[in-house]
């Protein structure tokens, strides 16, 4: 679908959906089984207990035939009751649209905002959960890592803030841009229930998304009263116990899951997220030796998956992704809602080494200069004296 033959494989460095390494093509390149069958159950059951690794977590994992949004959707109609109150952490554009996404369902979505340059507010949430008194917040909900603005939330601490507020509301926290790619504990973090998605740090192509769920996440989801069928978790959950589905999984994605799943693990997890922290400190370096300003204010709230670098006033961050992309057949991502021409987003997450990294980071320097953006040279040196260093 390229418009005009280019040589060369394509760098696409949007945040997701990343590049989808060969031994998870090549485990999706099999026959269609039969979802029915007995080979299916074994697949299905071996697969299910295996991707809970990825989320450290001992409970359910369900898995729907649906981009991230739909597991959004299953977060909140599984747990919530129409009219409930749920506090949400405007972080950026993805916390905004879940925000909608609440709103049309029938709750009431108490915000939270940013400037968008931050993780979440989490002395914020505690006070709001104070003042709570009545109870009346039933979920707090979080996006790990703002997809739009490359500012990733500390979960632990809003576990803490919840905590300490003594407040019994649902942690529900969006990890699409961070699963599988920055540090992320479902059990040890009291998380309720975790949403992600298949096309970013999993490395599959988009189409499958999930939710990991508490024990009190369950026993929520038997008296909440927003209307559920398709992402309703017990039909799930009933079918999941013998390997199978409610209705047609998404067999080929899942033979693709396995795989991915499998070079995570082996990898090892904490690998993973250390490889996808270097790379984050190295495009970092890049950033600032060419003069220009990372999205996010705040260092403690770096993403490890993408960074969001701000262009000079005046001069058009969608006119630079143009300019790289017709020269250099590479995308990068787009500013989104407020950012919209006032940021680009380097993805440098999933399936993604050093030489990729400064493959990137080079289009980017050149890019730059092609497209008469102020700026110095120098940046992938830095990248790659970085990288030398922290093999
Ligand atoms: N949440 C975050 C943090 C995202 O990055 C995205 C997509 O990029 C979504 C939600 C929506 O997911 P999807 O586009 O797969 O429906």
């Amino acid at each position: 679908y390229q418009s005009k033959p280019v040589a060369g494989r394509h760098f696409l460095q949007i945040p997701g959906p990343t590049n989808v390494p060969d031994r998870v093509l090549r485990a999706m390149d099999n026959p269609t089984m039969d979802h029915r069958g007995p080979d299916f159950g074994r697949f299905g059951q071996q697969l299910l207990e295996k991707v809970r690794a990825v989320f450290r977590t001992e409970g359910p994992v369900v898995i729907y035939p649906a981009s991230g949004t739909g597991a959004w959707e299953a977060a909140l109609a599984n747990t919530l009751s129409p009219g409930d109150r749920v506090l949400m952490c405007e972080t950026g554009w993805f916390a905004h649209l879940w925000q909608e996404m609440a709103d049309r369902l029938g709750l009431k979505a108490q915000l939270l905002p940013t400037d968008w340059r931050r993780g979440a507010d989490v002395a914020a949430i505690e006070a709001a959960l104070r003042e709570d008194k009545d109870h009346g917040i039933k979920a707090v909900c979080v996006v790990h890592n703002e997809t739009s603005t490359g500012c990733t939330s500390r979960i632990e601490e809003v576990r803490r803030a919840i905590d300490a507020a003594g407040h019994p509301a649902l942690l529900l926290v969006d990890t699409i841009s961070s699963l599988g790619s920055i540090d992320y504990r479902h059990d040890e973090w009291g998380v309720d229930v975790t949403v992600a998605g298949s096309q970013k740090g999993l490395m599959l192509p988009p189409g499958l998304s999930f939710n990991a769920v508490s024990q009190k996440a369950l026993r929520a989801a038997e008296s909440a009263r927003l209307p559920r069928s398709f992402w309703d978790w017990r039909p799930m959950l009933a079918a999941n116990a013998t390997g199978y589905f409610p209705y047609t999984p998404a067999t080929n994605l899942l033979y693709g899951l396995d795989a991915a799943v499998d070079m995570l693990l082996e990898e090892g997890l904490d690998e993973v997220f250390a490889r996808h922290d270097r790379f984050a400190e190295a495009t970092r370096r890049a950033v600032r030796a060419w003069g220009l300003e990372i999205q996010c204010e705040e260092p403690r709230h770096y993403s490890s998956s993408l960074t969001a670098v701000r262009l000079p006033e005046g001069h058009s961050a969608n006119a630079l992704r143009a300019t790289i992309l017709e020269r250099f057949n590479m995308s990068l991502g787009n500013g989104l809602g407020r950012l919209n021409d006032r940021v680009f987003r380097i993805g440098h997450l999933g399936d993604f080494g050093p030489l990729s990294l400064v493959g990137t980071l080079g289009g980017v320097e050149m890019g730059l200069a092609a497209a008469g953006v102020p700026h110095k040279p120098g940046g992938v040196q830095a990248a790659m004296a970085y990288l030398n260093g922290n093999a």
